[in-house]
């Protein structure tokens, strides 16, 4: 029941091992907290579904924006955001 679905490879895992984003101002957001309001979409902790997720558009798709809510300067904060995240856990 905690289990969730990574928009990037599309299996399924517990929340602690996933990332979560959510939309915040129209644009994709990194949740660090997992708690942010609102619809979210997950990834495994890793780069290669977080950059698979990108490529697809699956994060923009995964919370009903447009693909403009995931456009190349906000996919290079997420990038940045994600790599911090996985450096400190
Ligand atoms: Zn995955």
């Amino acid at each position: 029941m905690s289990e969730r679905s990574c928009v990037g490879c599309r299996e399924t895992a517990a929340r602690e091992e996933l990332l979560r984003f959510v939309l915040r101002d129209g644009q994709v957001s990194f949740d660090a907290s997992k708690k942010s309001p609102g619809r979210g979409v997950w990834t495994h902790s890793s780069t290669q579904c977080f950059e698979k997720a990108v490529k697809t558009g699956a994060l923009a798709r995964g919370l009903r924006a447009p693909k403009s809510a995931q456009d190349e300067d906000v996919v290079n904060r997420l990038r940045a955001d994600v790599a911090l995240f996985l450096e400190k856990n």
